[in-house]
């Protein structure tokens, strides 16, 4: 016969004594059942207990098809009489997680026709899923007062099995499932759900409710919120952090949104006039670099290699000579070889052909269009070997 299980009666059970039924293996970890347990087993979105057996620690608590509870334990248990003992604190957690969302579906079904379809109760984060296409702020706010009232009523909550004849008279806010007996949890006169969860025993208890984010989640809402003491761990946490970032701007709380638009346009003003300035540099770079190139056919060739420049800043170095009625044979040891190569229009020379060739010397591949052409490879050591072929190759090009 599966076990007596405690907590319908009284879910702060927190210690019993028991006897050991069956013992069993589960996902390779012992496991033992027991003839009553104040260990609620995963089921309705809520976390199996955790706690010990004697000395031995039960990791998790679940239930099989039979209804028989397994308490699965860290190493394995020979006694035959148990004492049992939850790990409080975080059932206590998870209490207020589950009747918070019991609370904070009624509120969202009462003022907005919201059904909650889909509920997951994490160790760290909580969401109820909605069917409704969206909510404003305004709304959640709503629904956050409408929940912390319930809550601040302290109504009296009372679980408890009724029959069909009972049933029919109470205004459910879902439909039970198929069981053979129906636990009906109550909430003063304002919700009643079919539930066989862990409940405290008045909504004061929950303490609180505070949805921290909403998004659209397939066709409905997903909520995700946290009551009681997870939400006084989320005030501090955030509180924490603002108090921070209101020291680093030195600025009060309320002036930080404020103070971190300034910075952000400050910082776009002087990234623009950066740019310029690079922009400025470059052309002085190109011309000096033109006025001592050598001429070939008329037209000014920079051969150079760079060791501490940016990619992009070569890149716009020779387009720039580019621009500028020279030829650019440039090249940057990064990490790897890497090869420029730009002329002006009417240079009768493919920068393409020449970058395939030069980039042959340090081991890789590159091309490009007549008047541009980028590559590299792997052997920066041949960068310099690699421009003076590019040269040849100019050389015979307008030479013919
Ligand atoms: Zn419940």
């Amino acid at each position: 016969m599966p076990a007596d299980r405690l907590y319908y009666n009284d879910a702060y059970i927190q210690t019993f004594t028991a006897r050991v039924t069956q013992r069993s293996i589960i996902d390779g970890k012992p496991a033992v059942a027991l003839d009553r347990s104040a260990f609620y087993p995963e089921g309705g979105g809520q976390s199996g207990d955790r706690g010990a057996l004697n000395d031995v620690q039960v990791l998790d608590t679940q239930a099989d098809e039979a209804g028989e509870i397994w308490h699965i334990l860290a190493a394995p248990l020979d006694a035959d009489e148990v004492q049992g003992q939850l790990d409080w604190a975080r059932r206590f957690d998870f209490m207020q997680q589950h009747h918070g969302q019991h609370l904070l579906s009624a509120a969202c079904e009462q003022q907005f026709d919201a059904r909650t379809v889909a509920v997951h109760l994490g160790s760290e984060i909580c969401t109820v899923d909605l069917a409704h296409p969206g909510f404003t702020a305004e709304q959640i706010a709503a629904i956050e007062d409408a929940t912390n009232q319930m809550i601040w009523a302290n109504a009296p909550i009372h679980a408890r099995f009724v029959t069909p004849e009972e049933l029919s008279t109470l205004t459910l806010r879902k439909l039970p499932q198929a069981y053979e007996r129906i636990r009906i949890v109550s909430a003063g006169d304002f919700d009643h759900s079919p539930c066989g969860g862990t409940h405290p025993n008045r909504t004061g208890e929950v303490g609180s409710v505070v949805i921290r984010r909403w998004e659209r989640y397939k066709n409905g809402v997903r909520v995700e919120f946290v009551c009681g003491g997870r939400a006084i761990g989320d005030y501090r946490w955030k509180n924490q952090i603002l108090q921070g970032v209101s020291a680093e701007l030195s600025v009060g709380l309320v002036e930080i949104a404020p103070a971190v638009q300034r910075l952000r346009a400050a910082e776009q003003t002087q990234r623009k006039a950066l740019e310029r300035a690079q922009e400025r540099l470059i052309d002085y770079d190109a011309q000096d670099l033109i006025a001592a190139a050598p001429k070939l056919g008329g037209v000014p060739v920079v051969v150079q290699s760079y060791d501490d420049r940016t990619l992009d800043s070569v890149r716009l170095l020779a387009k720039r000579i580019a621009e500028l009625s020279g030829v650019a044979l440039l090249g940057l040891r990064a990490d790897k070889a890497q090869l420029v190569f730009n002329r002006p229009a009417g240079v009768a020379a493919d920068m393409g052909a020449l970058l395939k060739a030069a980039a042959a010397i340090v081991g890789g591949r590159g091309g490009g269009k007549p008047e541009a052409a980028q590559g590299g490879g792997p052997d920066r050591e041949r960068l310099d070997q690699a421009l003076q072929t590019a040269l040849a190759e100019l050389r015979t090009a307008l030479d013919s």
